[in-house]
């Protein structure tokens, strides 16, 4: 910095003295964004300054990426860790299990991810014994023509069956309106910030926010974060071919998880039918 500052004002390269000043401008934002990202003692990082009134100063969660991802996985990993404790001692939290026909895939796999095999071994007999006995029965019934796909079908677990679908389903509603409440009431005054989210969660909060100033000013403020994070994604490529990996800074390092996770939300949360299903 102090170098392009020197090159911005030298007389000996007066050509390229206001590309070296727009250079510094440049690098001098980055800093900024950077200083934020390596100080470990903010959950978050200031992306834009209420310096602009047109658009929101919105925060990254740096774990997720997007807070109403990192709320959903929290409420998530609160509710199975409790549950699968219970499904593995208590009677009646196993046949419940059983009657509802078990978790989604999605969660199934994270209950697996907190639980042991010997946790599975004690809390599944009950369902996996139901469904035995339900495809037992499907079995007698099914030469008649298109019915044994319907029937299998029909034990799937769904979003409204699955338990932790529906605390993930919960959690999301709060965080949605706790992020749609802060754009409106925000401040500009005292540079309120905005929680950054994924794209699909993005959509739910401009739902509830509807149309008109305040979801304008949020759209502007994605499509300028976006914006910067292609710059991030094509500074780091560029280094990169050019050998010069040592220059890219933090920002750009960490352009490609923050690229997908903008625009995919975080892979713990969404999944394709769940979105699908709750939107
Ligand atoms: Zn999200
Ligand atoms: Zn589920």
């Amino acid at each position: 910095m102090t170098f392009l500052a020197q090159r911005s004002i030298s007389r000996e390269h007066p050509a390229q003295a206001e590309s070296y000043t727009a250079l510094a401008t440049r690098l001098r934002d980055q800093r900024e964004v950077i200083v934020g990202a390596t100080n470990h003692q903010q959950p978050s990082i200031p992306i834009e300054t209420a310096s602009k009134p047109d658009t929101f100063a919105l925060e990254i969660d740096k774990r997720t990426g997007c807070r109403i991802c990192g709320q959903i996985l929290e409420a998530v990993f609160r509710f199975l860790s409790k549950h699968q404790y219970e499904l593995s001692i208590n009677p009646q939290a196993q046949q419940e299990h059983a009657n509802r026909g078990g978790f989604c895939p999605l969660h199934t796999w994270q209950y697996e991810g907190i639980s042991s095999p010997y946790g599975v071994c004690t809390a599944y007999p009950v369902l996996t014994h139901r469904l035995a006995a339900e495809l037992s029965t499907i079995a007698s019934h099914v030469m008649q023509p298109g019915q044994s796909g319907n029937s299998v079908r029909d034990l799937l677990p769904t979003t409204k069956t699955c338990r932790v679908c529906e605390g993930h389903i919960e959690a999301e509603k709060k965080a949605v309106e706790e992020v749609a409440a802060t754009a409106q009431h925000a401040d500009s005054a005292k540079a309120t910030k905005v929680s950054a989210c994924c794209l699909p969660h993005l959509r739910m909060v401009l739902g509830s926010l509807g149309s008109g100033e305040i979801a304008q000013k949020l759209l502007v403020s994605y499509a300028n974060l976006l914006g910067r994070t292609a710059e991030d994604l094509q500074r780091y490529a560029l280094r990169h071919d050019a050998l010069r990996r040592y220059l890219t800074s933090e920002e750009e390092r960490r352009a490609s998880q923050l690229a997908l996770l903008l625009l995919a939300g975080h892979r713990n949360v969404i999944s394709p039918w769940v979105i699908e299903d709750i939107l």
